[in-house]
């Protein structure tokens, strides 16, 4: 009985500027529908009468003008918000527009660049969706701005553990989300950017981290330089969420590194005052603070585990709408060359007190397959010959492969790899990232 309770169906009624909440933990899914007028999530418009299936979310669906929302399934959280800044939000879009568009009128246009926006502050505090918003008005709005994310927690474009970036090349996908952006659309010309971090946070090794930045950065910037629409649609940077020192050094670093003229902190009025004073005397920086949505949900440890992991299951498997099938690949130890950065698997805090961390955060070592491996997601590099192997952490990642089982049988030791590439693995480079997978 109960069940079907749950999955009976009911409508919402939405007046303008109001915005419907729902949470659906990982067990449950639902269908939602939108039946009259016009509504968006985080951006994205809803076809009406197109059924969405949600799992394991958080979401708002906003009108601008009133609608009907119709929805099937069982949500653990339901309710319809009268308060939202999504005002204060399009005012933002608006006001990157304007910038977009003095660009494109002004005189000079080739030295011309538009916003280069980042979004700062602390975790939870919807910076991701404030990220997603302005990529998709902007998509709308005819702009393909390039969507960075340094924020290694979240596998938006690609998998946890790299720092990446990809244009806008389409509407963000509701229920795909950020992922739609990156390498599961085969068709998609423009390849991803991405690079190898290996760690969920950026306080594990903010040396390694900020080199990847400055790297990313300046790949960035050369496509940029070579693509006047890219440029004047500008970038849209969303961050990790750290305002400790560590964090507050990252942020500078990232903000130098992409030339930011725009930092947008979400939620946090310390942040915002130091950020403001920092730049203050700087008049090609500007700093914009805005409300955190009363809608946003803290997503507490085991939430974030688990949408990590549905992360790296989409990537081999595909999504609901479009699955597919990864090929399991057997690959000789003496066929692979596996690195490790040093200190790879110790957290900072394993290091004995008072002991630095050296250059060595920053170089990678070779390792010898073995069980360790076992259920590990490796990145593969796109270089597949090089005379110095640092140069390995500096190439973009051509994609991941997933450790299924380690056979250390004497005349016959072997991985068994799972991976989206059909046929052998197309490089012999592997970079060991500091996830696990169990394949469920
Ligand atoms: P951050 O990037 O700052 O960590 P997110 O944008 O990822 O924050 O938001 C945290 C969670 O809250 C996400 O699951 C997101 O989908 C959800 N969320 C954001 N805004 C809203 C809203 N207005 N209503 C309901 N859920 C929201």
């Amino acid at each position: 009985e109960q069940i079907k309770l749950a999955d009976q169906t009911r409508q919402w009624e939405l007046r303008p500027e109001q915005e419907f909440r729902f949470e659906v933990d990982f067990n449950n899914a639902i269908i939602l529908r939108l039946k009259a007028g016009m509504a968006e999530i985080f951006g994205a418009e809803l076809g009406q009468g197109t059924s969405y299936n949600f799992s394991g979310q958080k979401v708002a669906v906003f009108t601008w003008h009133g609608c009907t929302l119709e929805i099937q399934g069982q949500c653990n959280v339901e309710y319809v918000a009268e308060e939202t800044p999504m005002v204060s939000y399009l005012n933002l879009h608006v006001a990157l527009e304007q910038r977009r568009v003095s660009g494109d009128q002004a005189s000079d246009a080739v030295s011309t660049t538009g916003p280069i926006v980042m979004v700062v502050g602390p975790a939870d505090a919807g910076k991701t969706s404030l990220v997603k918003m302005l990529l998709n008005y902007a998509y709308r709005q005819e702009r393909r701005p390039m969507f960075i994310n340094l924020d290694p927690a979240e596998g938006s474009i690609m998998l946890p553990g790299t720092v990446s970036a990809a244009p806008a090349a389409h509407m963000i996908d509701p229920e795909d989300e950020l992922n739609s952006l990156g390498l599961n659309k085969a068709s998609d010309v423009s390849t991803p950017l991405c690079y190898h971090y290996g760690y969920a946070s950026l306080t594990e090794n903010p040396k390694l981290y900020k080199l990847l930045v400055s790297k990313l950065a300046s790949t960035v910037h050369a496509r940029l330089a070579n693509d006047q629409p890219s440029r004047e649609a500008g970038c849209i940077i969303d961050t990790g969420g750290v305002v400790d020192p560590a964090g507050y050094d990252a942020i500078q670093h990232c903000i130098t590194e992409f030339k930011v003229n725009v930092v947008v902190v979400l939620g946090h009025e310390r942040l915002y005052s130091d950020m403001h004073k920092l730049y203050a005397g700087n008049d090609q920086i500007t700093v914009v603070k805005l409300a955190k949505s009363g809608g946003v949900v803290n997503r507490d440890k085991e939430f974030l585990r688990q949408a990590q992991l549905r992360t790296i299951r989409k990537y081999f498997y595909g999504s609901v709408n479009s699955e597919f099938s990864p090929f399991s690949t057997i690959a000789w130890y003496q066929d692979l060359k596996i690195f490790r950065v040093e200190d790879a698997l110790a957290p900072s805090s394993a290091l004995p007190l008072g002991q630095d961390r050296k250059l060595s955060e920053t170089q990678i070592v070779p390792m010898e397959p073995g069980p360790v491996l076992l259920h590990s997601i490796l990145t593969v590099s796109s270089l597949d010959n090089t005379e110095d192997e640092n140069k390995l952490l500096e190439s973009n990642v051509a994609g991941f492969v997933y450790v299924s089982s380690v056979d250390e049988n004497k005349n016959k030791r072997k991985l068994t790899l799972l991976s989206p590439f059909p046929g052998r693995l197309p490089r012999k480079y592997l970079l060991l990232t500091s996830f696990k997978w169990m394949e469920v």
